[in-house]
């Protein structure tokens, strides 16, 4: 896994302020080691719909 922004290493990240009651987990994600930009799923889903918008409109071109 490499940082969108940077290419940097990312690795496994807790949001730990984010458990809740039974001591679960609700968000996981990745966190660069090098520019400590945080993604997690909702980003993800959102960064694949923007690169699928990105390669419909270059196909149109
Ligand atoms: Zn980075």
């Amino acid at each position: 896994m490499t940082c969108l922004r940077c290419r940097g290493l990312m690795v496994r990240y807790w949001f730990m302020e984010l458990l809740d009651e039974t001591g679960q987990e609700h968000c996981r994600g990745w966190r660069c080691v090098n520019c400590g930009d945080l993604l997690d799923s909702v980003i993800l889903q959102n960064e694949a719909r923007r690169s699928v918008k990105a390669s419909a409109a270059a196909l149109r071109t």
